[in-house]
């Protein structure tokens, strides 16, 4: 019963023109932001996350008790877990379903392939299942990811690009993630979203992406590596802040149409749609370096090795026409305001960690 009045206080809307969402992945990094964001603007919010021992559960912990005081209440369970699901589907007629709980990372795959498979198939499939015996059916918005792209070499990626070549076990979850979440639109009439996002960084963000390890080594005084492409030289990604993926993810819910339940092509077929959510100005990882550098006034130690076959491509450039006509998406924090945000929270956080 406690538990209940918790799921119904948290899940509560300011306006029944308001959300009621349900947000997987809650206490993890893009999960956090967007949860507070929702509930900021009156959103009913209830997170989900099983958190998982892929990067340091302090962290996760500290974004929860954040979350927590904000008045967002995060159930600890596992998006495979059909019967709490359905519990949680039962309580809260829940509008919209933002899916971001995911095996994140390209090189893990190397060490626990299988997490991959449980969470981006196999919890996705279930997540679907659950949505789709919902009632009413919510709308589902989901993070896909720029990796599906994988080997294509045409930049910017634009959402008619190939992306059947993927390069590591995590693209091909997200890969496999689109097509199964189109059957679960053509044949049970639900409302879906993808969202490509590329290389997202800020504040609480991931302990495994490059910004951060580059930024706590730089300050150890740890060598640091920069991985080199054999071909051209250079790798880059286009770097995009956590505040424009959250503005992204909240205009992709807005905009979501309802979904017309199983047989939706009797009512005309339900929406199915496909973004990129990057910055459109990809930065070369030894200019990250250098904008730390700066940004934490010490010189880093580096080494430059050639890129190994890890499953990380060469190159990420986004195209965001769709998102912009259809989403009104616009990214607005340059990398240098972006990092400087960062950097600013990961000197407060580590400094006082114990009181977060
Ligand atoms: P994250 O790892 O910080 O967040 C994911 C959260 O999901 C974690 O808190 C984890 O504990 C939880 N989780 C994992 N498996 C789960 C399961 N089976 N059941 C319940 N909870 C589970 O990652 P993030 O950076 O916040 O990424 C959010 C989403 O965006 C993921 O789907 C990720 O693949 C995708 N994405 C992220 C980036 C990026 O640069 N951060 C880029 C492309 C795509």
């Amino acid at each position: 019963p406690a538990g209940y009045a918790r799921v119904a206080k948290s899940a509560r809307r300011s306006s029944p023109s308001s959300l009621a969402v349900l947000v997987t992945g809650a206490a993890g990094f893009v999960g956090t932001h967007a949860s507070l964001a929702l509930k900021r603007r009156g959103d009913g919010v209830l997170g989900l996350d099983n958190f998982n021992r892929y990067y340091d559960p302090s962290l996760k912990r500290a974004r929860h008790r954040v979350l927590e005081r904000a008045g967002v209440f995060v159930v600890e369970g596992d998006v495979n877990d059909a019967a709490l699901l359905r519990k949680l589907f039962d309580v809260v007629p829940f509008s919209h379903v933002l899916h971001l709980a995911a095996q994140a990372g390209v090189r893990y795959a190397m060490q626990n392939p299988a997490s991959y498979v449980h969470s981006n198939v196999g919890g996705f499939v279930t997540l679907l299942e659950a949505c789709k015996s919902a009632n009413p059916q919510p709308a589902l918005v989901w993070a896909s990811s720029s990796s599906v792209y994988g080997l294509n070499s045409k930049v910017p990626f634009s959402e008619k690009d190939r992306t059947d070549q993927p390069a590591s076990l995590y693209a091909a979850t997200k890969k496999a993630g689109e097509e199964i979440a189109h059957s679960y639109n053509h044949i049970h009439g639900l409302s879906i979203t993808a969202l490509r996002f590329f290389t997202v960084y800020g504040p609480w963000g991931r302990p495994d992406m490059a910004y951060f390890f580059f930024t706590k080594d730089i300050l150890k005084g740890k060598l640091i590596t920069i991985f080199q492409s054999p071909d051209c030289g250079t790798v880059a990604r286009d770097f995009t802040y956590i505040d424009d993926i959250v503005k992204g993810c909240l205009a992709a819910l807005d905009t979501a149409k309802k979904s017309t339940g199983s047989g939706g092509k009797k009512k005309g077929p339900a929406q199915f749609r496909v973004f990129n959510l990057g910055n459109t100005s990809p930065v070369p990882v030894s200019e990250l370096v250098a904008i730390l550098e700066k940004l934490l006034k010490v010189k880093a130690k580096k080494k430059v090795l050639p890129m190994p076959a890890n499953g990380d491509v060469k190159f990420t450039h986004a195209n965001i026409s769709l998102a912009h006509r259809d989403l009104g998406y616009r990214p607005a924090t340059d990398l240098e305001t972006g990092l400087r945000k960062f950097v600013k929270w990961y000197l407060d956080f580590y400094s006082k960690k114990s009181s977060w």
